[in-house]
């Protein structure tokens, strides 16, 4: 039965339940399992090493190699993805070193990124940690960066904090025969698929929506069968696994993430439409913005605009960048009373943060400025809270904000 998207959130990973007269997913703390014989043992053994999932391998063994409670979140997350197979990670960084790492072969050591990216995944890539050699560029410039000894083209879309669009099919187009790897956490897959769109890998930072109480650290990476394997041996290898209770935690979000990414969105976008009409906020970064969008890519690749958004508070200067649009962003933060000042995104409750202070801050300065990320920027992830009390909440603040950075100061 070919079921929606909201049902198979709901439902999938279950499907032995009733079989086992349980209606919540039993979780397995074992971190080793005993075997029937030793031949079995050897078997499934050999099996996993060589990067089976669990169905074809038998045994568990040990925790590191299998968890069932993990493969559930995961058997649940690749049925929304529309992947053959998910393998999960202990954190989003986790995932992404561990698809690089499944990438790379030896005679193939080069990554095209295509920048903007996260700040952390970008130090990655430059820091040279992995031992691969990095070319950085923009969508554009694709084609011309890949070369014979690339393993991995890597984007991430919506773009972190511009919510820019990338277009998936029009990178997968450019990389040729070329892997392309997509960070798709701003978008879950509630919103966009994009092995849908030909990519080869797709991984979110599941502490973010997936998880969506802020409560869990997790990434996972989905492709097909032959990805997997070598996705599950790289974990094996290095160890990254998820624990069983954050993966119980990630299941038991998968069910309501539809109803929580759509109910943001809709508030994102009553927001932007709000911040966009008020004098003193500079650029509005949301899909549903006019002008954010010029390729119409929001309702083609992405089925809404989504629930992120940034906009630029302005200083008592008007300028949306310098002190005095620092000093208004330090006092929005301050003045919130409902949304709560923090990093990371994808939770219950709204979070606001500064990318240039933050987030950013980890990336070059160059990657900084061409990313648009200016000292009035603030990150909104919009949560669960009424529309109304949330623009109450940051209309005040901004006004604050913007009336603290005006105060003379005693130096
Ligand atoms: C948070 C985040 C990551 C890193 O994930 P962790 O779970 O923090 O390791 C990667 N990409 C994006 C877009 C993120 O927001």
């Amino acid at each position: 039965m070919a079921l929606h998207p909201d049902s198979r959130a709901v439902h999938a990973g279950r499907d032995d339940l009733r079989r086992l007269g349980v209606h919540a997913p039993p979780i397995d703390l074992s971190t080793t399992y005993p075997f029937e014989s030793l031949d079995d043992a050897v078997g499934s053994l050999d099996a996993m090493m060589a990067g089976a999932g669990p169905t074809e391998a038998g045994g568990a063994i040990y925790s590191r190699l299998h968890n069932p409670t993990v493969a559930r979140f995961e058997e649940g997350l690749a049925a929304l993805e529309g992947a053959e197979a998910s393998v999960s990670f202990a954190s989003g960084m986790a995932a992404i070193t561990a698809a690089v790492l499944a990438a790379r072969t030896e005679e193939k050591q080069h990554v095209v990124g295509v920048r903007p990216i996260y700040g952390t995944t970008d130090r990655l890539l430059t820091s040279g940690l992995l031992g691969l050699e990095t070319t950085w560029t923009d969508e554009a410039g694709v084609a011309a960066a890949v070369r014979p000894d690339t393993c991995l083209v890597m984007i991430e879309t919506p773009v972190n904090p511009t919510l820019d669009l990338v277009d998936v099919a029009g990178v997968v187009a450019a990389a040729g025969d070329v892997p392309v790897f997509v960070d798709a956490t701003f978008g879950t897959p509630v919103l966009q698929r994009p092995i849908e769109q030909g990519a080869a890998l797709v991984m979110h930072s599941a502490t973010k929506f997936l998880g969506g109480h802020g409560d869990v650290l997790a990434g996972v990476v989905s492709g097909s069968e032959g990805w997997a394997a070598r996705l599950r041996q790289v974990r094996i290898l290095t160890g990254a696994v998820l624990h069983p209770l954050a993966a119980y935690l990630l299941h038991r979000g998968l069910a309501t993430l539809p109803l929580r990414v759509r109910r943001s969105e809709e508030t994102a976008t009553a927001l932007a439409a709000h911040l966009v009409g008020h004098d003193g906020v500079g650029a509005v970064y949301h899909p549903s913005v006019e002008g954010r969008d010029p390729r119409g890519l929001v309702g083609a690749q992405m089925s809404g605009p989504g629930p992120m958004l940034s906009f630029e508070v302005l200083g008592p200067d008007g300028a949306p960048d310098g002190p005095g649009a620092f000093a208004a962003a330090d006092g929005l933060l301050q003045s919130l009373r409902l949304a709560t000042p923090a990093v990371s995104l994808g939770s219950t409750d709204t979070l606001v943060q500064h990318p240039a202070g933050l987030t950013q801050r980890v990336s070059t300065g160059e990657a900084r400025t061409k990313g648009g990320i200016t000292a009035g920027l603030v990150r909104v992830s919009v949560g669960l809270e009424d529309a109304g009390d949330l623009w109450d909440d940051l209309r005040r603040a901004i006004e604050a904000g913007r009336a603290a950075a005006a105060e003379p100061t005693s130096d």
